[in-house]
């Protein structure tokens, strides 16, 4: 599907020549989508790092914890989570993630922002919030967008609302968006910390999408659900038991998987009556942030778009590490690696209680077509100086579309209100209005 002639202006003149490629070492590959812990680096397995320490102290004094209690100390603990000291998000890090890849990438997604704010009236003020925005990289090309469509936004009051809370990664998002000129804990706001883009946008920070104000708001989660920390359970002969991490009593320093002797309050509350899976993943920590973007759209409006790997509720054991672009095995060394699971959508769905409408998920490779990624590629080519930028550029798209490697593995999915997609009176009176435009991405953008 081509995108409307409407919008070919918009793709082909707006968004301007490529600001600066960014290309992925040609060893950094995205995470794979499937395989549990991988083949482990070669490192010494008595190495204890300070988290292990501190897990080997709690694992003895309490006993085993959950998957998920590990995940989250692993990834996020305030004084030694990967998250917190390490988030090695790019090329020299640990993974590459499509906005690290190219600019493509965000200015479609900034184009698919101004599209629902023309499709819904254009509302005279909207919040960006983005939920766990890495490098910051795909908060400034949506921003690039914003700024290259300023006659389009004049009139509209724009804040950017970042939830995070690695103070690494807060701080390299402050330098790319405001060049580091930041306020730390503003006295009038909920937010940690605040500052001015590049682009005289003001941005904020916080540590809950709780704190961030109400209003009419796009949300946006790229690679962010991955990182929740999951439960894990497995069908025995007993019935449903979880998954739990404990000492190996044979390898010094060495963690372990075992299962819970007896049902958990988990195995309970989230394992479905008609379940056949044999093993199950299940993220509460998503379904509630789920929960509350589907309350504050239904309240407020706006959009969510969440983009990641994920399945349909079909996939069984998808939890793994990564570190230095390889996989790792995802008890040793906690602290030093990327964990992550793959995004049950199906559970997502479930989650916003019918309080919005949903849409996808859908493959990357078609959100993208469908937002007139051809088009952008042609003008960056037509535009680009030298055969080496013009490699870089079919490159990085192959990174993002081809099948065996982005665009199958990704897939998006929205939350919307009823309204968007279906006249509140339509069943009354299903002749009256005019057709609702299409929500681009999931269909044909178009822009009037
Ligand atoms: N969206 C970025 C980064 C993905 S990595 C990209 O695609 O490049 C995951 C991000 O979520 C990181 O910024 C990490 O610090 C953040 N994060 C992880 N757990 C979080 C939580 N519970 N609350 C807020 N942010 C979190």
């Amino acid at each position: 599907m081509a995108p409307l002639p409407a919008c070919r202006a918009l793709l082909a003149s707006a968004l301007g020549p490529a600001g600066r490629l960014r290309l992925p070492p040609p060893a950094a590959a995205a995470r794979p989508s499937s395989g549990p812990g991988g083949q482990p680096e070669a490192e010494g397995r008595s190495q204890a790092t300070a988290m292990l320490r501190h897990l080997l102290l709690k694992l003895r004094a309490t006993g085993p914890v959950t998957v998920a209690e590990y995940m989250r100390e692993a990834l996020t603990n305030p004084g030694q989570g990967y998250y917190t000291r390490r988030g090695g998000i790019g090329e020299s890090g640990d993974f590459i993630t499509s906005p690290e890849i190219s600019q493509v990438f965000g200015e479609l997604i900034g184009i698919w922002y101004v599209s629902e704010w023309i499709a819904t009236g254009k509302p005279e003020a909207f919040q960006l919030v983005e939920l766990g925005p890495g490098r910051g990289t795909l908060t400034d090309d949506i921003l690039r967008v914003f700024s290259q469509l300023a006659s389009l936004l004049s009139k509209c009051d724009v804040s950017i609302h970042l939830v995070e809370v690695s103070p690494k990664l807060s701080e390299i998002q402050a330098q790319m968006l405001t060049g580091g000129k930041v306020q730390s804990n503003p006295e009038d706001k909920s937010a940690y910390m605040k500052g001015i883009s590049k682009t005289g946008i003001p941005i904020f920070w916080y540590r809950d999408i709780q704190d961030v104000p109400p209003g009419y708001s796009f949300y946006l989660a790229h690679e962010f659900f991955d990182a929740l920390p999951i439960h894990k359970f497995q069908r025995t002969e007993k019935g449903w038991r979880e998954v739990l991490v404990d000492i190996d009593p044979e390898v010094p320093d060495q963690l372990r998987f075992v299962l819970s002797p007896s049902s958990t309050p988990a195995t309970q509350n989230f394992i479905q009556p008609e379940e056949t899976r044999e093993h199950v993943e299940v993220c509460p920590e998503a379904g509630v942030i789920i929960q509350r973007l589907a309350c504050r759209i239904e309240k407020d409006g706006g959009a969510a778009l969440v983009a990641d790997y994920g399945h349909d509720g079909t996939k069984t054991d998808t939890f793994r590490g990564f570190r230095n672009h390889k996989l790792h095995d995802v008890l040793r060394a906690p602290g030093t690696a990327d964990l992550t699971a793959d995004v049950d959508f199906s559970y997502l769905r479930k989650m916003t209680q019918g309080r919005t409408a949903t849409l996808g998920p859908i493959k990357q490779q078609e959100f993208l077509k469908n937002m007139g990624i051809d088009l952008r590629l042609q003008v960056l080519l037509q535009n680009s100086p030298d055969t080496a930028t013009r490699e870089q550029l079919l490159h990085s798209y192959d990174m993002l579309m081809n099948p065996k490697r982005m665009g199958d593995r990704f897939n998006f999915f929205a939350l919307l209100p009823h309204h968007r997609l279906v006249h509140p009176d339509k069943k009354h009176k299903p002749e009256s209005k005019s057709p609702l435009p299409p929500v681009a991405g999931f269909d044909e953008l178009v822009l009037k």
